[in-house]
């Protein structure tokens, strides 16, 4: 069996992913994704780079979050998955996951756009871990809107509280936990640089995060605390199919990357692996794209 270490061709280490139209409600589940995506469950192999650690991963239950949980559970850190309390089954499924790597996991269900529900977080996953050294925020909201005036303020404010205030509010109550040594991760977007027409609420806050992610990994670096971003291309996950895309765009999907191919989650975590580990000492507010080859600045 192949995985991630294994020298191949990445034009073809996955098919293109010809998926018929589909629609979910949001958010989505990886269990109704078809085809099934990739989050590395038979591909990701470690090699002890995270041993010891405690992370906090949002939107660990599908998806980029989901592949980022199994590889850092198979590093040897004990993970702790943020999700909503409607994608339960996604949950466990990933929680089992990390147990059979035998590392602790822990599953809090919270919706994250409110304060209160951030700091409520991050305390149960102190508590749960027994302290916290990586956190990734990585939980989204992208619903498409062709035309402005159909975007309604309460999307507006939805997608800014789950994808920008959630990381404010999480990464503040998490800082006071957070040894030197620390790694802060967030998860941005190709969408900050390459904006689409129908994602403007979404795309704007994905601009935000790499903006917040360079000015607070400048404040933290002092302390020990490195904070990156990893920017995703298209990728093979819920978000896609609920809502995140026109029904009819998801047949040819990821393929205007260099690639032509979309990306699948595990492709994505070795990125968050290296970001996390001590290896990447000297890397600090960087952007890391992982995006099949889309020209970024
Ligand atoms: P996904 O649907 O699997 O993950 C998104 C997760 O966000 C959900 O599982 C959900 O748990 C969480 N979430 C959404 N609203 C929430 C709320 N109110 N409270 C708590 N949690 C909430 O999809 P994904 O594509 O793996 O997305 C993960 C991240 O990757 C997102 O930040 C997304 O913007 C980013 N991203 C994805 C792509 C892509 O092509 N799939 C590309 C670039 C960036
Ligand atoms: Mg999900």
């Amino acid at each position: 069996m192949s995985d991630q270490l294994t020298f191949q061709n990445p034009v073809d280490r996955y098919p293109s992913v010809d998926a018929p139209e589909q629609q979910q409600p949001a958010p989505g589940l990886d269990e109704e994704l078809t085809p099934t995506a990739d989050r590395g469950e038979e591909t990701y192999r470690g090699t002890g780079r995270l041993e010891g650690r405690c992370a906090l991963i949002t939107g660990g239950d599908s998806g980029i979050g989901a592949a980022v949980a199994i590889a850092f559970a198979r590093e040897g850190a004990d993970v702790a998955i943020a999700y909503l309390p409607d994608e339960e089954q996604d949950a466990r499924a990933v929680v089992e996951l990390i147990e059979k790597s035998g590392s602790t996991a822990v599953a809090l269900p919270a919706d994250i756009t409110t304060p209160d529900a951030c700091r409520a977080l991050v305390g149960d996953a102190v508590e749960a871990l027994g302290g916290l050294d990586i956190l990734v925020n990585n939980a989204g909201k992208q619903q498409f809107c062709e035309r402005l005036e159909d975007l309604s303020d309460e999307q507006f404010d939805e997608t800014f509280r789950t994808n920008v205030y959630a990381m404010f509010w999480i990464t503040k109550a998490a800082l006071p936990h957070l040894p030197a040594g620390s790694s802060i991760i967030n998860t941005t977007s190709v969408q900050a640089y390459l904006p689409s027409e129908i994602l403007v609420d979404y795309a704007t806050t994905k601009a935000s995060i790499n903006t917040f992610t360079k000015a607070l990994a400048s404040q933290l670096a002092p302390r020990g605390i490195r904070v990156n971003a990893v920017a995703p291309g298209p990728i093979w996950t819920p978000l896609q199919v609920s809502g995140g895309q026109p029904k009819d765009k998801l047949p040819d999907f990821g393929e205007q990357t260099a690639l032509g191919r979309a990306g699948q989650p595990t492709e994505l975590a070795p990125a968050y692996v290296f970001l996390a580990s001590p290896e990447s000492s000297y890397v600090v507010g960087e952007t890391l794209n992982v995006n099949g080859g889309m020209p970024t600045p």
